[in-house]
């Protein structure tokens, strides 16, 4: 995983600092380590992780002698829980498309910026324009059709999901990190007055008089497929199974790893969903990269497909990813990313056994959980990674491409 600088501090106020980790990092593992220590302090402003050095890049005017002591010591707790004991899970390639030829080299976000195709509004927050626009349409008509050849049934889900709701499916314990919270005042006629009279922003953010919010009910959905499940909660599966599309804003919060459009804070995901027995579920999931296959064929995408795992907090990561991998509960889409050298994941292919039906009471018809599995692709990022393999030069795309954007 590439280093993410931040562009909060000036780099005259920057440490670094450099140490060995308590256990030696195995290299399948420097990527997720590196992306957890987002979350370790908050003067970090970007961090390096090899296999017998962690440096870290640190925002000076944080870094009280307090601070400064206490951050070894969390550092090493991230390591030791994710690195000690681990074993090397075996990665399943299902496809390998990586050598595709593709035209474009360059890193897309220059130009984009120069055709003023991005606004960025704050960090992980993006306004797309026409051209990025009428791409992520196109992806999203072939995941349309992929819904389609499934007959799947149009849902529309909301941006708002209930803490509560989050809470039975063990969602604070497994991306505590990455919640993203809603909150409003509280329905009292002196604290809406005191808030309209002092509320300010500084560079931090919004101050707001001490006691203004309310107690949070509902956060920003981190995912589309969730709220099919809680809309199938406690009773039987209608017909025995379901089959479901929707599309939906998708929150998370990456800290410092929010770069450009690969990771953003607030992304788009069209989901297919599938609920019912294990063997539906598996093999439709199985039908459904196999569909994408052509679709992705037919448009010349270098990417792989391979098994993966969900990036859990760190308490829960190693048993969690160990599990995911052994059971083959997902895979990803990397797709390639020419400028550097590297893959993005633009879908993935999910299955969570009986996890859902168990927490959320629903049942098949011999009383039994019901199995889940979700197709789910990310449509800022299918766009990111087509301009960055095909560039901005229309003649050089696909002909399918080239015949619906004009
Ligand atoms: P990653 O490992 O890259 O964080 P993920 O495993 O968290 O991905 P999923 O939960 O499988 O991702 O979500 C499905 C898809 O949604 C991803 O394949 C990706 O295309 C997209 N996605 C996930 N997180 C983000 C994000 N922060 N910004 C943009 N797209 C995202
Ligand atoms: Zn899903
Ligand atoms: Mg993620």
């Amino acid at each position: 995983m590439e280093n993410k600088q931040s562009q909060k501090a000036d780099p005259e106020s920057t440490n670094t600092i450099s140490f060995a980790p308590v256990v030696p990092i195995p290299d399948y593992l420097t990527g997720q380590v590196q992306s957890k220590l987002a979350y370790v302090d908050e003067s970090i402003l970007s961090a390096e992780v090899e296999s017998d050095q962690i440096h870290l890049h640190l925002d000076a005017s944080r870094l009280t002698p307090q601070v400064q002591s206490h951050l070894e010591e969390k550092v090493q707790r991230v390591v030791e829980s994710m690195a000690k004991g681990a074993f090397k899970p075996k990665v399943q390639v299902l496809e390998d498309y990586m050598d595709r030829e593709v035209p474009y080299t360059q890193d897309p976000m220059p130009e984009l910026y120069s055709r003023n195709e991005v606004n960025q509004e704050d960090d992980g927050i993006y306004t797309l324009g026409p051209l990025l626009t009428k791409i992520i349409d196109y992806f999203e008509s072939l995941f349309i059709d992929l819904a389609d050849s499934f007959e799947a049934d149009p849902y529309r889900f909301p941006t708002l999901i209930p803490a509560k709701e989050l809470e039975k499916v063990n969602y604070f314990r497994a991306f505590p990190h990455s919640l993203s919270f809603v909150t409003h005042l509280r329905e009292d006629l002196d604290v809406i007055d005191n808030f309209a009279q002092h509320a300010a922003c500084d560079e931090h953010g919004l101050n707001a008089p001490d006691g203004s919010f309310d107690q949070v009910q509902s956060l920003l959905s981190p995912a589309v497929c969730y709220h099919l499940y809680f809309a199938l909660a406690d009773k039987p599966l209608p017909g025995g199974q379901v089959t479901a599309t929707a599309v939906g804003k998708c929150f998370r919060y990456e800290a410092i790893n929010l770069t450009s459009l690969e990771r953003l804070w607030d992304f788009t995901m069209r989901e297919v969903i599938f609920v019912g027995s294990k063997d539906f579920v598996l093999q439709n999931r199985e039908i459904a990269r196999q569909r994408m296959e052509k679709a992705f064929e037919r448009i010349g995408l270098a990417y792989r497909v391979e098994s993966a795992n969900d990036p859990f907090f760190i308490g829960e990561f190693r048993k969690q990813a160990a599990f995911q991998s052994a059971f083959q509960l997902k895979y990803e889409i990397r797709a390639s990313l020419p400028f550097k050298a590297s893959t993005l994941a633009v879908g993935s292919y999910n299955y969570h056994q009986d996890f859902f039906g168990r927490h959320l009471n629903m049942t098949l018809p011999d009383g039994s959980p019901a199995h889940t599995g979700c197709v789910a692709f990310g449509l800022e990022r299918i766009a990111y990674a087509f301009l960055a393999q095909y560039g901005f030069n229309k003649s050089n795309w696909p002909s399918e491409v080239q015949e619906v954007i004009k």
